[in-house]
């Protein structure tokens, strides 16, 4: 095998997507909903493929017209400039095709890139792949403001991310909302980020896939809308996340055209082109948001809400047995302490005894097989380097409604 694929063999959705599946846990690891779209981009896809021969066939490689105009403009709006639909975007299979083409495009053999832990896991060996090398710098619970109760609560240390910048530093990756632990970046953090970008020269590779799901009034902004970041950013979405369909697998990256051009040398000699239909109805999604953006009518605006709820739920339900949840200020996930599980209330044997694998992945794979209750261990999105200082935490999905009730029930009986 080719040295790029070297040492990533191990994935964990594959490895606990089976395992959930072996013990028939109820899930709440892997992130997908377990309800439909909503119906107005439900119809439009079915529509779409009643509409004759064209929604069957190939579209435009770099994005289907409809779909990069009506993104263009909707994020005009958003960005507080003019995107160009031809230019400036380019439609992929998913954020991840997204991503893909991003550090194929961007990074060479050599070159550094900057990942801010806890990360989605596939940034790392997609940095490999390019030949590039990871540089991690971590968010850490707040020292000795009492206890550490929100997402919030993690921050970056502005004097140890400037350390990581050198001359071979080609990109940042950030997350926001991110994916596991749900913070959401206020605009002085992005600043602070912006301003290092800005001095070194770097692009800044930002991670938007669950732009509209954020919580007590909590406000998501573009590193992309702050001054001089255009021209340095790529911001990658999923319809995915945003129309709760992930999977359609139709995803974007948006930039200035000097950068998404690259991006589209890759697309152009590996995909090529994306399912015409699911762009289709994303267009349509899109347009309907456009026109009531700001209303109580919006999906934007209503699956945060229907979210939120399941959100309280879950960390009350999730406290009531002894876990300590970091409440998240966006996207589908909560990561919970379970350092503190009192072994006598929990009857869990002593498996930290066994030191092959990190803690958090022993106490997963016990609660799969002897509970049947699946989530996902927090140091998977750590480098090896640091995964040892972060074993104390699980991730649990709370977008799935039918899911949540069967955990609780185990959780409550468990406890
Ligand atoms: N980035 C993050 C942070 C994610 O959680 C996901 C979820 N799978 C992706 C990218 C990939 O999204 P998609 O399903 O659109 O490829
Ligand atoms: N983004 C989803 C999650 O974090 C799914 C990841 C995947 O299946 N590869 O759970």
């Amino acid at each position: 095998h080719a040295r790029r694929i070297e040492g990533i063999d191990k994935n964990i959705w594959v490895e606990l997507t089976q395992l959930a599946a072996d013990y028939k846990a109820v899930n709440l690891g892997q992130g997908f909903p377990d309800f439909s779209p909503p119906s107005f981009v439900q119809e439009a896809f079915c529509k779409a493929l009643n509409e004759g021969f064209s929604m069957h066939q190939y579209t435009r490689a770099f994005g289907h017209p409809n779909l990069v105009k009506i993104l263009a403009k909707f994020f005009s709006r958003i960005v507080g400039r003019e995107i160009d639909p031809m230019e400036d975007i380019l439609v992929s299979v998913g954020a991840y095709q997204a991503l893909f083409c991003t550090f194929q495009a961007l990074i060479d053999e050599g070159d550094e890139v900057i990942i801010v832990e806890p990360f989605f896991d596939c940034y790392q060996p997609m940095v490999m792949m390019a030949g590039g090398t990871a540089i991690y710098v971590p968010l850490k619970p707040r020292e000795g403001c009492g206890p550490v109760l929100s997402s919030a609560d993690w921050v970056l240390s502005p004097e140890e991310l400037a350390s990581k910048f050198s001359p071979r530093t080609k990109a940042i990756v950030i997350n926001t909302p991110n994916n596991p632990l749900g913070k959401v970046y206020k605009r002085k953090e992005l600043q602070m980020i912006a301003d290092l970008c800005i001095k070194h020269d770097v692009i800044c590779i930002s991670d938007e896939v669950y732009e509209w799901l954020t919580y007590d009034g909590t406000k998501h902004v573009k590193i992309a809308s702050l001054p001089g970041m255009w021209e340095r950013t790529v911001t990658i979405g999923s319809a995915g996340k945003t129309f709760s369909a992930t999977g359609w697998k139709v995803g974007w990256a948006m930039g200035s055209e000097h950068i998404l051009k690259h991006l589209k040398t890759v697309h152009q000699n590996s995909v090529y082109h994306c399912a015409t239909a699911a762009q289709e109805a994303v267009a349509v999604g899109f347009q309907r948001e456009y026109d009531v953006f700001g209303t109580e009518e919006s999906y934007f605006h209503q699956l945060p809400i229907h979210l939120h709820e399941k959100r309280l739920r879950l960390a009350d339900c999730l406290k009531s047995v002894g876990l300590k949840p970091i409440l998240p200020q966006g996207g589908y996930f909560m990561i919970a302490d379970i350092s503190n599980l009192s072994k006598k209330h929990f009857k869990f044997p002593d498996i930290s005894s066994t030191k092959d694998e990190p803690y958090d992945y022993r106490f997963v794979k016990w609660l799969i097989k002897e509970k049947g209750l699946a989530t996902i261990p927090v140091s998977a999105f750590y480098s090896p380097e640091h995964r040892n200082e972060f074993q104390k935490y699980i991730r649990f999905c709370f977008v799935k409604d039918s899911t949540l009730q069967a955990a609780e029930d185990i959780l409550r009986q468990w406890s």
